[in-house]
């Protein structure tokens, strides 16, 4: 059937109306009727070819909140009616080692991402959640808890469950530090998170005047990276430093502030660091630096459920999606508390 949604034709064009074909659910798949979708920074790097592997049209969007429209025949767990989300997944091959361990996301055959990627079923290009609906494997359907705003929790999709995944890795709780580089989608997420499990929170940021919204998101102490003396003041502090920047920086400025065994996560920035980062400052300390990618499907009900059990959502903006563009534009300047969050019901506008 026939589906609206926005979509860039290349690099440099704006996001435009488009109509596109979505298939009738499969036995094993389920159509979803979109209400909201989140603008993740991901969905500006890649309808703006950041990467250099977009392939045009993109219909972007993985932060997504909608009601069952209809099951396939072998579906069980949901019915027409039920409100569910979607992250950036909408299929795997459910067979190899890392999809057993409900690590879709690092599936060896690769996962069938929400937009941008080749759907094994037909061998067309995903489309995403800048759309009126989508089809999606009744596995990568997300339960969501009652009582969460569904606008606030389309966020918890793609911000949530990547902050998430390495908080809960890590097992960050009531004594741990926690640090996150960067006060945006994923970072707002990551302060609300770490508080909620316990841990003493510290947002560093190049930005002065984010301090009073830190603290009301659940940082403890704000550090403006862009300050030498704030930043020695915090040497050898933190368990874990969650690093969401999404352009190349220097990390070594970060490495001094982990405690004996602290590990940074790179979760924002994927390309290569021009300032190489001295071997020293991993190997005094048994220091680590690893990385996050997303999060498995079953990691992400988990996260969904504590969010419902303490009452958490993302800070949004709701736009109508006719300001998907300028929304970007906001975002490439940080301009945004904390997440934009398109209401779908503007395409019939
Ligand atoms: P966002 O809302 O734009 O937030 C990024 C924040 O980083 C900004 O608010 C700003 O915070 C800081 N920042 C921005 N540009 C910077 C620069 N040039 N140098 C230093 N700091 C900068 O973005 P987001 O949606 O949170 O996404 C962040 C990154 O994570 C993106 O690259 C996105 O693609 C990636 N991502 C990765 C995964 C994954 O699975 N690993 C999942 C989702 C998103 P301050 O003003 O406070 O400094
Ligand atoms: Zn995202
Ligand atoms: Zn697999």
């Amino acid at each position: 059937m026939n589906a609206l949604g926005f979509a860039a034709q290349s690099a440099t064009a704006p996001l435009e109306r488009f109509v596109f074909e979505r298939r009738a659910p499969e036995p094993d798949e389920i159509a979803i009727d979109i209400l909201y979708c989140g603008v993740c920074h991901t969905d500006l790097h890649l309808a703006r070819n950041h990467g250099g592997y977009t392939t045009f049209p993109i219909v972007p969007g993985h932060e997504i909140v909608g009601r069952v429209r209809e099951v396939g025949t072998d579906v069980s767990r949901f019915k027409s009616g039920d409100m569910v989300g979607v992250g950036c997944m909408v299929d795997s091959c459910q067979h190899c080692k890392p999809c057993l361990k409900g690590w879709e996301q690092d599936c060896v055959e690769g996962a069938t991402f929400t937009y941008n990627s080749i759907d094994w079923r037909d061998g067309s290009i995903t489309f995403g959640g800048y759309s009126g609906s989508i089809t999606v494997r009744d596995k990568f359907v997300l339960q969501l808890p009652e009582g969460l705003d569904p606008a606030g929790a389309a966020p918890l999709l793609c911000a949530g469950i990547t902050t998430w995944s390495p908080l809960h890795r890590w097992k960050v709780g009531a004594s741990s530090k926690v640090a996150v580089i960067g006060l945006g989608g994923l970072g707002h997420m990551a302060l609300k998170l770490a508080k909620a499990l316990g841990a003493d929170v510290t947002l560093f940021t190049r930005s002065a005047g984010k301090e009073e919204d830190a603290f009301s998101l659940g940082a403890d102490h704000v550090v403006l990276s862009g300050d030498p003396e704030q930043m020695k003041a915090v040497t050898g502090r933190f368990d874990i430093i969650i690093d969401t920047v999404p352009y190349d920086h220097d990390v070594n400025p970060y490495m001094t502030t982990l405690a004996l065994e602290g590990v940074l996560v790179l979760v924002g920035y994927m390309g290569p660091l021009a300032t190489p980062v001295r071997a020293g400052s991993v190997v005094q300390g048994r220091r680590a630096i690893s990385g996050s990618f997303i999060g498995g499907v079953p990691e992400t009900q988990q996260m969904l459920d504590f969010c419902g059990q303490h009452g958490i959502v993302s800070d949004v903006e709701i736009i109508p999606i006719q300001q998907i563009n300028e929304a970007y534009e906001r975002m490439l300047k940080s301009d945004v508390k904390y997440r934009f969050v398109i209401d779908l019901a503007s395409l019939k506008s």
